[in-house]
């Protein structure tokens, strides 16, 4: 759904990249944490998914696409596949929440009858029912990120990108924004979701990409914010001294017993496997579950060129 190969970028005016060589595929379906510190580059990612950033090397993906092959006049119509939630929420104050949500399927030619069923089965969903005539400051923190969510998905988006949706929420509103998410991405949406919030990060068991200096040190299936794996010190250092150092990594399964929520985890995952087309290739396969540095890991762009990931 998702693929990025060999993709770095260096902003105007920045001494290191802000994404330095990255390589991955996240999958139609699949819940993503990006995690890592601040200015580890995941809005980067994020905005490169997004193209509102050219990548300077390597190519990025979008459900087959290839970004950079999107003509600029194309652009708004190549977005609609995507939509995005921001920590700082990004409503229109003068709009109520009904009018904020309505305003993302006016600027696309939409009818006003499909206005009046979509909208409030989104603010529905996402638990504002009977909220839909308030403004903005007339809402607490979490139901304008609730609105914000919903104006993302009302045109049913295949991806859901998120840049650290519950940074400005308590935790406790942070829970019911995650519930959301969750049942979005049930619902067969992808989503990718920048965060440095360990507690979530930790209460999902998702998978977890792990960003620092630019460079992907971890990707890990039903993981936690911070890897159990004791070699990760030996290779954040081998990345920092840039060394291809062999990273030992044991096995994942440590046979410990399963939580409900990673037993539903696992059901789910198996239910909603990708088809045959959308499957990761095998180079890239071998990578989940790792960490990096690792022997033998560049890819090289030029064997990847067709992707079967078609919408
Ligand atoms: P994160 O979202 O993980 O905090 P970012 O992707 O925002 O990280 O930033 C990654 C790096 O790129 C940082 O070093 C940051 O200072 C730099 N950066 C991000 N955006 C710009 C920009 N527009 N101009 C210059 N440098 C930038
Ligand atoms: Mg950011």
């Amino acid at each position: 759904m998702i693929r990025f190969e060999n993709v770095s970028i260096t902003h105007l005016k920045q001494i290191g990249p802000a994404l330095d060589d990255i390589s991955l595929e996240v999958r139609r379906g699949e819940f993503v944490f990006l995690v890592g510190p601040s200015g580890s580059g995941k809005s980067t990612f994020l905005s490169l998914v997004l193209r509102e950033t050219k990548t300077q090397a390597g190519q990025v993906y979008v459900a087959g696409q290839n970004v950079s092959n999107v003509p600029s006049w194309r652009v708004p119509k190549f977005r609609r596949g995507i939509g995005i939630v921001f920590q700082d929420f990004r409503l229109i104050s003068t709009k109520t929440a009904f009018a904020n949500v309505a305003y993302a399927m006016q600027v696309i030619g939409k009818s006003r009858a499909a206005i009046r069923t979509e909208v409030p089965r989104v603010l529905e969903l996402v638990g504002l029912e009977g909220k839909g005539h308030r403004l903005p400051d007339e809402l607490s923190g979490g139901e304008q990120q609730r609105v914000a969510i919903a104006r993302a998905i009302v045109n049913q988006p295949d991806i859901l990108l998120a840049d650290e949706p519950t940074g400005n929420l308590d935790p406790v509103t942070s829970v019911g924004i995650m519930d959301i998410l969750d049942k979005i991405n049930q619902n067969g949406t992808t989503v990718v979701m920048a965060t440095h919030d360990d507690d979530i990060v930790n209460s999902m068991r998702k998978r977890v990409i792990e960003l620092r200096q630019g460079k992907v040190v971890r990707d890990e299936d039903a993981a936690q914010y911070t890897s159990t794996i004791p070699i990760v010190p030996a290779a954040l250092a081998a990345s920092a001294a840039g060394s291809q150092a062999p990273a030992v990594v044991p096995a994942m399964d440590d046979g410990a017993p399963q939580t409900r929520r990673q037993r539903a985890v696992s059901a789910a995952t198996e239910r909603d496997a990708a088809p045959a087309d959308d499957a990761m290739p095998p180079r890239l396969e071998r990578n989940r579950g790792r960490i990096y540095p690792r022997p033998g890991a560049r890819q090289h762009p030029s064997d990847a060129t067709t992707n079967g990931d078609q919408p």
